[in-house]
């Protein structure tokens, strides 16, 4: 009977199998890059760690993407190569890890990429409402995914409570009071000019100085809900107080706060953390909590997963 129908239609067959084997084709391709299931390793774990976060925390009304990037790693050998110069080098921080790179000018971009999941460690930011995490701040939390979720935790936090225009706000009222205090002066002093041109100068260092203490503050804001969000979504209350020390040691922090820097340094954020992890009621803070639920979508090409809260 077959070898009837084979005599009778082989060409019939030939197409059938042909449209097949494309249509196969262009499914298990379009699952590569679109499903969940087939995503990177990393972009699974984030999803793990979000979809316990999200069960007992309210992450606001709006999509948060999340992206895996090189790393500055890579930003800071092409620029020892000549390849890029200082802002231009940022394209080679977020150049996407999973896909394969053409060489510049001889240099190997994948090798330097393996080079960068080796040796940049922890690295994440939230930028633009995206939270953004170097590759190899999945092999700095190996086996650890309590730790990380206390950095996605900060990160969100950035997002979530909007702390950016909360920070520029504040600011400007520092720089009125510190306007207003200068025109008092003024009125008392007669050489008006040169008075404006040293208040100018010493108003750039003080806003500087200023930027970077709430730059700072807004730094322990982002500690206590990330250890918020990890306390209420069932982990153990210490875990992001052990979290900072675990990588305060990997990536050599300063023990003191420099305050020409936006981070604090060890001692201040431990104590800082610390204080408000003794305060912090759980109970009482999850009694309110409606649960809700969200959905996830991932896209290979751009580089990209999204937790979509549907309320
Ligand atoms: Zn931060």
């Amino acid at each position: 009977m077959l070898k009837k129908i084979k005599n009778k239609h082989p060409l019939k067959i030939f197409s059938g199998l042909l449209i097949l084997t494309f249509s196969f084709l262009y499914f298990a391709n379009y699952l590569r890059n679109n499903s969940i299931y087939f995503m990177p390793k990393e972009y699974k774990t984030i999803k793990k760690v979000v979809d316990k976060i999200a069960s007992k925390n309210n992450l606001g009304d709006r999509d948060i993407p999340f992206s895996i990037g090189s790393g500055i790693y890579m930003q800071y050998r092409l620029e020892e190569l000549g390849l890029c110069e200082k802002d231009g080098c940022w394209y080679y921080r977020n150049l996407d890890p999973y896909k394969n790179h053409q060489k510049v000018d001889g240099v190997n971009i994948n090798e330097l990429q393996n080079q960068s999941y080796l040796y940049n460690g922890l690295e994440a930011y939230a930028w633009n409402d995206i939270v953004w995490l170097s590759k190899s701040s999945f092999l700095t939390y190996a086996g650890k995914t309590d730790y990380l979720g206390c950095t996605i935790g900060h990160e969100l936090s950035h997002i979530v409570f909007n702390d950016h225009i909360k920070q520029s706000i504040k600011l400007s009222e520092n720089l009125k009071k510190l306007k207003d205090k200068n025109m008092a002066e003024n009125l008392t002093n007669s050489n008006k000019k040169e008075n404006n041109e040293k208040f100018k100068n010493e108003k750039d260092e003080i806003k500087d100085i200023l930027e970077k203490k709430l730059s700072r503050d807004s730094e322990m804001v982002a500690d206590n809900n990330a250890a918020k969000m990890i306390i209420n979504a069932g982990f153990a209350k210490e875990t992001c107080l052990n979290e900072i020390t675990f990588i305060a040691e990997k990536m050599q922090w300063e023990a003191d706060t420099n305050i020409k820097s936006t981070h604090p340094g060890y001692l201040e954020r431990f104590k800082s953390l610390q204080n408000f992890i003794a305060e912090y009621d759980k109970s009482n803070e999850l009694k309110d909590f409606e649960p809700y639920k969200w959905k996830w979508s991932y896209d290979r090409k751009l580089n990209i997963l999204i937790f979509s809260p549907k309320k």
